[in-house]
């Protein structure tokens, strides 16, 4: 059984597959409690499901991407399992991971977007830099950036592990925090190697909408 928030069909907002329409499978608890959080009605909501039930509700969405996220979705140990099926059933699967939790056990098959949490997250104590072993040049390693020494520390781990030369980095902005155009300067300015993304579905939709 899993506890999950909410299963629904929306465009892809972040990473490189931004754009694509993509079924999403939020399940519930975060082990984490970032200051800009924008899911806390996931830490504790949700309805239990076994696997099959899940998977039975995904393919009615007729959509062969499939992004398993929370919340944090690897503090239920069943998400690997869940994880594990879809990819038997062929589907394309994402996992969209707050960097805390040991990411090793993720079938290899999984598309895993992992955040490395910046200072003023006040979450940055619970990073764990084990993971960056286990990433694979598929996957995407995230820094979602507040300040300028949310920047500066960026850099440094970017420097301190090689990063760029892993996998795709990306660079986001907290929204309504800081501005997009300001952390864009700041990486011209210093020719970083990393990739910028807006978070797509807070500009389609209103920034407060569930579900999208
Ligand atoms: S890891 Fe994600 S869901 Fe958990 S508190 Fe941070 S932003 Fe919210």
């Amino acid at each position: 059984m899993l506890k999950v928030n909410e299963i629904f069909f929306s465009i892809q907002g972040e990473s490189s597959y931004a754009g694509l329409p993509c079924i999403f499978v939020r399940l519930t608890y975060c082990n984490l409690r970032c200051t800009y959080c924008d899911t806390a009605y996931a830490f504790y909501e949700g309805t239990d499901y076994t696997i099959e039930e899940i998977i039975t509700k995904i393919k009615e969405y007729k959509c062969n991407l499939v992004e398993i996220t929370g919340g944090e979705p690897l503090f239920q140990k069943e998400s690997l399992e869940l994880m594990k099926s879809l990819c038997d059933e062929g589907f394309e699967v994402m996992l969209e991971t707050g960097g805390s939790l040991p990411i090793k056990d993720v079938d290899k098959r999984v598309k895993i977007i992992m955040d490395l949490k910046c200072p003023s997250s006040n979450m940055m104590k619970k990073n764990n830099y084990e993971n960056i072993n286990y990433i694979k040049p598929t996957d995407e390693i995230k820094f979602v950036i507040g300040t300028r020494e949310d920047y500066e520390w960026t850099k440094e781990i970017i420097s301190k592990y090689e990063l760029t030369k892993k996998c795709t980095v990306l660079l986001s902005v907290v929204f309504g925090q800081l501005e997009p155009v300001t952390l864009v300067n700041w990486i011209l300015e210093d020719k970083l190697n990393v990739r910028f993304q807006l978070q797509l579905h807070k500009y389609i939709w209103h920034p407060e909408t569930k579900g999208v």
